[in-house]
């Protein structure tokens, strides 16, 4: 309210003869009335609403309307009661790119115009319907791609309804379409996304499944379906699926374990057998990890299950073979015992009946030699001490005692050997040579053996020798510093050379009538048993050489 003169709270009573009240309405301005109360002239104006022309308010209100309609994020459109179209919103003309006018094509109804614009795969379809619903009176509803003014189909979701009169009957139609391609685009990337991701699942080459946190099957691959025969469609299956797939033997551990698991959120992982399709149990190696929200709580539990049974198989055999092997190798272990013993007990005993005879021989001579006799009878005490050294030793190994190693002196260990089998060579017609370097550090080694492995080669040698034909009949023995951490022995001869070097250290490998294939392997074994290593050579042009290193003690080294 504007006064002409001043501003204040007015009531008629309140405003003088002198004074003019103007009062001004809201919209356009009308001349302005003249208005006398008493003796009092007031000059109004006013303008409302309820005073204009009805005609020109309803051309306001349907301005206002249109422009709403105009407004509406969506495509609205109206039909009369066939379903001609009658009105296009601005939006759905400047979607289309044609006006209600436009759609009075010759020989064309107006809604086939309007038809003419939908994808040519939804049109039918789209008439279809509508028709049924105009013939209805239902509402349609439908998704359909409609075409835009530039030639690209946009799917939109439309609804039409009808407006009836008092009698009910129809009126006319108005149609809303929402363009959905967005969100349709959205969707179908989502469901690329999803085959896309399932496919994935249904490639790894394992079995998987998904669990609620109470433990309720909610999925499992196509790989796991076709292992378990289970038709994926078929939801109870799912439901009951982890009832009967284990191994009885397995399933209250299973049940157990994931039921803890379930329960505490650990990892779950073990192994078991699950039934296959066609009945028979295969290995499995299981794990599940809980998946948590935000908050930790476990919002689903993943699993993974792979086929171990052929490695589970494997495994078994291997286990069993090894077994096998054990068992052979502890009878080969007895075997080549028993034929060591047999070897070193042997010896002596041997050299004890022929030393025996020639005891016999001297006493019985005319007249019995007595001190030859006497010779002969200390080396059969020799000989016999010797066999029970063998003994003792066989039977400390029995009882895990440690061997006695002692610091040695090589050289003084050869010459002592030399004297103990000058008999022997000598009665062979063949020369001991030596040559040792002096002054070789002591070697902690186990004298008794060690002594063994050089009467074998001496012997290997002579009995060599004996089978070739030649004048030379030598047994070089040469002693040397090998580096810093060793000694190094070789024991020569001039005989036939090693005729099999590749089988001489196999066990029971002779060549000899009467031998047994042993004296090598022992030799051999004796030398590792002291950390040294032992080989065999053949000589140019001819004999043979075994060689072996005695290592020195850490202390001897310089
Ligand atoms: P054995 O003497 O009982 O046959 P060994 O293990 O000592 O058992 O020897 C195995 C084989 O190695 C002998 O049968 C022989 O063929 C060969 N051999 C060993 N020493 C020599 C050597 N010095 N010269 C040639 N061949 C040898």
């Amino acid at each position: 309210m504007r006064c002409g003169r001043g501003m204040v709270g007015l009531s008629c009573g309140m405003i003088s003869p002198a004074q003019t009240l103007i009062v001004s309405g809201i919209r356009g301005a009308d001349s302005p009335k003249v208005c006398f109360v008493g003796q009092e002239q007031l000059i109004v104006q006013i303008e409302i609403e309820d005073q204009k022309p009805i005609e020109e308010v309803l051309r306001d209100r349907e301005q206002e309307l249109s422009l709403l309609v105009d407004m509406v994020p969506s495509h609205l459109w109206r039909l009369t009661q066939d379903g001609e179209p009658t009105f296009f919103n601005k939006r759905m003309v400047d979607f289309l790119g044609l006006d209600v006018p436009d759609t009075d094509k010759p020989g064309m109804s107006r809604l086939e115009a309007v038809i003419e614009t939908v994808h040519p795969d939804d049109a039918a379809e789209f008439r279809d319907r509508l028709n049924r619903c105009l013939v209805t009176g239902e509402r349609f509803s439908m998704r359909y791609r409609l075409r835009r003014a530039d030639g690209v189909y946009r799917w939109m979701s439309s609804h039409a309804e009808p407006l009836r009169d008092h009698d009910g009957r129809i009126v006319q139609w108005y149609g809303l379409c929402h363009d959905i391609d967005d969100l349709m685009t959205a969707q179908e990337a989502l469901r690329d996304r999803e085959r896309e991701l399932s496919l994935l699942v249904d490639m790894v080459p394992s079995n998987l499944w998904r669990l609620t946190p109470d433990g309720e099957t909610t999925l499992v691959n196509r790989r796991m379906a076709d292992f378990l025969g289970m038709d994926l469609e078929d939801k109870r299956q799912l439901a009951v699926v982890f009832d009967t797939i284990f191994h009885p033997d397995d399933a209250g551990e299973v049940e157990d374990v994931l039921g803890r698991c379930l329960l505490t959120g650990d990892r779950f992982s073990m192994k078991y057998r699950l039934r296959r399709a066609d009945g028979v149990y295969r290995w499995m190696s299981g794990r599940a990890e809980p998946l948590r929200d935000q908050d930790g709580r476990i919002v689903q539990w993943f699993g993974l299950c792979h086929d171990i049974d052929d490695q589970v198989h494997a495994e078994e055999a291997l286990r069993r073979a090894s077994e096998r092997l054990a068992q052979a190798t502890r009878a080969a272990s007895l075997a080549e015992l028993s034929a060591s013993i047999a070897h070193e007990v042997n010896q002596p005993l041997a050299a004890i009946v022929a030393n025996s005879h020639a005891c016999h021989r001297w006493l019985s001579a005319e007249p019995p030699n007595v001190e030859r006799a006497k010779i002969t009878a200390e080396r059969i005490t020799r000989d016999a001490n010797s066999a029970a050294d063998v003994v003792s030793r066989i039977r400390a190994l029995f009882r895990h005692a440690p061997e006695a190693k002692l610091p040695e002196d090589v050289n003084r260990l050869i010459s002592e050997v030399c004297r103990l089998m000058a008999d022997e060579t000598t009665a062979k017609d063949v020369r001991v040579e030596t040559n040792l370097e002096p002054d070789l550090p002591p070697v902690a080694l186990d004298r008794v053996q060690v002594q063994q492995v050089f009467v074998n080669l001496i012997r290997n040698g002579v009995e060599a020798m004996d089978a070739a034909a030649g004048s030379a009949r030598a047994i070089k023995i040469r002693s040397y510093r090998d580096g810093p951490d060793a000694i190094r022995v070789e024991v020569r001869d001039d005989g036939t050379g090693f005729k099999d070097p590749q089988r001489v250290f196999e066990p029971f490998f002779t060549t000899k009538q009467h031998g047994m294939g042993m004296g090598l392997a022992i030799c051999r074994s004796i030398i590792e048993s002291h950390g040294g290593r032992l080989w065999t050579a053949n000589n140019e042009p001819r004999g043979a050489t075994v060689a072996f290193t005695l290592p020195l003690a850490a202390s001897e080294t310089p």
